[in-house]
């Protein structure tokens, strides 16, 4: 008596929250800004919110209730989960966050499970599938464009250039787009498998997926930012949520 609809998984920022009363100062929290639920409420799906859990177990576990993956942006993926030492330019990490996702991620795709991973997600699944991250692109990916936009979120600001024959170029079905942009980190080597799908004027990396396994897909960009009215933003969701149907199908025939 399964419902219709997919459940999508969403993971979580981490944070302390304001005292809620004077005996109990700040308190651990995790959150998702709720554009993301609301996008994939749109597209057809039901969206699940993760929390950091104690155990990475605990988090393998949440996987059996759910039909589909979306890594959600955030903190900056900590180096040392691709064997680098810091850089100057590096920002917030939040290790216990990377260890969840990591293991979350290697378990989905080992089940075929379809992935969509936005902004800090794309960064997460390039390190968790064996790839690397320039730390901070302004640092160490010169004359690049200004990727961290002053614009509102909802504001698409510089363009992608989407690969031909792409998945992501199918999904969104043309190329060039507008885009957002909120990072300073990018993928800098692709993990095995997978290839380039969209890059920006600069040459940064803003999309990668691995072809011919299911449903892989990373943007650097926020699509649930501008989704109300921005199609091709809507078009990432929509087809999340029809490879979650479609994958959910294959096990029960
Ligand atoms: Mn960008």
């Amino acid at each position: 008596m399964c419902s219709p609809k997919p459940l999508i998984g969403i993971t979580c920022s981490t944070g302390v929250s304001p005292d809620w009363a004077a005996s109990s100062p700040g308190q651990p929290q995790d959150y998702a800004f709720r554009n993301y639920s609301r996008a994939v409420e749109a597209a057809g799906g039901i969206p699940l919110l993760l929390p950091v859990p104690r155990d990475p177990d605990t988090g393998i576990g949440m996987l059996s209730a759910l039909d589909g993956l979306l890594l959600a942006g955030g903190a900056d993926v900590s180096p040392r989960f691709y064997e680098e030492e810091p850089v100057v330019g590096i920002g917030e990490v939040d290790a216990a966050r990377d260890v969840f996702e990591i293991a979350l991620t290697r378990k989905a795709v080992e089940a075929g499970m379809p992935v969509l991973g936005i902004c800090r997600g794309i960064q997460l699944m390039a390190v968790a599938m064996g790839g690397s991250l320039y730390q901070d692109i302004y640092a160490q990916a010169q004359g690049c464009l200004q990727h961290n936009q002053k614009a509102p979120k909802d504001v698409n600001t510089h363009r992608v250039t989407l690969e031909t024959g792409s998945c992501l170029r199918e999904l969104i079905g043309t190329s060039p787009v507008w885009v957002n942009s909120n990072h300073h980190q990018a993928v800098k080597r692709i993990p095995p498998g997978f290839q380039v799908c969209a890059r920006a004027g600069d040459g940064i990396i803003e999309g990668i997926e691995r072809p011919g396994a299911g449903f892989l897909v990373g943007v650097q960009w926020h699509p649930e930012g501008p989704w109300q009215y921005d199609p091709s933003s809507r078009r990432l969701f929509e087809g999340l949520v029809r490879e979650c149907v479609a994958w959910r199908r294959k096990p029960e025939t």
